[in-house]
């Protein structure tokens, strides 16, 4: 009696949801910075970055 049931926020299955979308190639990309210019590449590029798990792509314009 008198147990304490823990409240819980979110399932292990929620909390992995969006990570196991970015691991199977579905990130959720926004644009970090736009034309921005690269100078290894010598031209103008647009950084996204992953609003779930914050990796980064670069693609050129
Ligand atoms: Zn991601």
């Amino acid at each position: 009696m008198g147990e304490v049931v823990p409240f819980k926020a979110k399932t292990p299955a929620q909390k992995h949801k969006g990570k196991s979308l970015c691991r199977s190639g579905f990130h959720k990309w926004e644009i970090c910075a736009a034309k921005q210019f690269d100078t290894k590449q010598g031209k103008l590029v647009t950084r996204y970055r992953c609003q779930r798990c914050g990796a980064e792509k670069v693609k050129a314009l």
